[in-house]
């Protein structure tokens, strides 16, 4: 089948209304909306009893293997709208060498959806939203993959892009921003500083501001890891998932999933325990967590291989610290040498090249098995969330002259 069927037909959606992710208080769909009068991140909300009734398994089984296929959980109002690159479903790779005991380890690779990570699934949401609701012009600060994702998505559909990185992004993420059509720019500090760029340009700019969860629609994205994990299962979940957060848009987005799944009655008993997996060198979500508090503070002097979760200060802290408490996870970090390793350990063993985010939370699923927070049987799911091509490698040193005989014995 190349179509999607539910794609065709205009439909509405089951969007109640938008509220405030900390204050509750409510905001008008169908409008455009930053963040809420209190500065915090606005969560879609769905008349859930309303979409249960419009839908079931097995209607949902019959559509494509795709990102749509949830498409009455999702907020587009009119199909003409939605903007795809082909959001196929990202496979579950079983890791039985590294898995440490009776629960099954797997990776969900999600380096192989459009512009090779899973910033697609926010930003096609997010730029599908913006082209509804007739945002023109859209400004970001990134550390690669999701300015990536935002300049694909919004030459897509026609909207001018422009990117902020910190001035050692990783350089094939600012070379694939420029080549596919944003303006983009190399800043020399980090991705706040890149942020209050974008603050401070916008109004001058009339940019819409597309920093992570400034807007309300890449939670939505995020949020088909969730329905996707659970339908992959048999609409069940794992015990553990292994997330590597920076913004926690993901996090946040599959704990939504999870409640909305269980709120309709497609999920029952425990949900997963939800671990936000960050590096030693920017571990701002881990602090809070072990501190007990609500919101984390800045995180001075970030530093870590795994760029994308190098992230000191996150709007949705409190969000992401809830849903790993309601989950009964927790939060913990591994350092870039654990990192390293665990990368080299699952190409090397399991054949999968992992990206150091990826990487991070095999180190945590490692660490957390040998400190006995986690037991070896629970089962557990690692994000894979971007394609380790995208990242330096270390270098190889084996050089053949095929001008002079070759002295095979040095090859074994
Ligand atoms: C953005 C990103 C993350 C962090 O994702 P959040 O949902 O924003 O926490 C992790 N890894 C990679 C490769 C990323 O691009």
């Amino acid at each position: 089948m190349t179509t999607n069927d539910n794609l065709t037909a205009e439909r509405a959606t089951f969007v109640s209304h938008l509220e405030c992710g900390m204050e509750g208080d409510h905001y008008a769909p169908d409008q455009l909306h930053g963040l809420s009068k209190a500065g915090k991140p606005l969560l879609v909300k769905y008349d859930l009893t309303a979409l249960a009734a419009a839908i079931s398994k097995e209607e949902l089984a019959s559509r494509p293997p795709d990102f749509w296929r949830y498409r009455e959980f999702l907020p587009v109002r009119r199909t003409e709208n939605v903007v795809s690159l082909g959001e196929s479903h990202t496979p579950l790779i079983p890791f039985p060498r590294l898995q440490a005991g009776g629960g099954e380890l797997l990776v969900k690779d999600e380096g192989r959806l459009p512009t090779g990570s899973f910033k697609a699934r926010g930003l096609c949401m997010a730029v599908s939203m913006a082209k509804e609701l007739g945002v023109k012009k859209v400004a970001m600060p990134t550390n690669g993959n999701a300015g990536a994702a935002l300049a694909a998505y919004s030459s897509r559909a026609g909207i001018e892009s422009y990117i902020f990185c910190p001035d050692d992004t990783p350089e094939i993420n600012v070379r694939e921003i420029a080549a596919q059509g944003a303006k983009v720019w190399r800043v020399n500090g980090l991705i706040n500083d890149c942020g209050r760029i974008v603050g401070e340009g916008k109004q001058a700019m009339g940019w819409f501001d597309f920093s992570t969860l400034k807007e309300p629609y890449r939670i939505e994205g995020k949020k088909t890891m969730g329905l996707e994990l659970a339908d992959q299962l048999g609409w069940k979940t794992p015990d553990v998932i292994f997330y590597p957060t920076g913004g926690g848009t993901g996090l946040i987005g599959m704990w939504k999933a999870f409640n909305e799944l269980r709120e309709i009655g497609w999920l029952t008993g425990k949900l997963p325990r939800m671990v936000a997996v960050q590096a030693t060198g920017c571990a701002p979500i881990v602090k809070a967590y072990d501190e007990g508090a609500e919101h984390a503070e800045l995180w001075k002097n970030a530093h870590t291989v795994a760029a994308g979760i190098r992230v000191p200060v996150a709007v949705g802290d409190f969000l992401i610290l809830r849903a790993v408490r309601e989950s009964n996870g927790f939060a913990t970090a591994v350092d870039d040498d654990a990192i390293l390793q665990a990368r080299e350990e699952a190409a090397q063993k399991e054949g999968l090249l992992l990206c150091p985010e990826g990487a991070a939370t095999l180190a945590a699923y490692q660490k957390e098995v040998a400190a006995g927070r986690i037991s070896p049987d629970e089962s557990a799911v690692l994000f894979n969330c971007a394609t380790g091509l995208k990242y330096p490698l270390p270098p190889v040193e084996h050089d053949l002259d095929c001008t002079q005989p070759v002295d095979y014995s040095t090859l074994g």
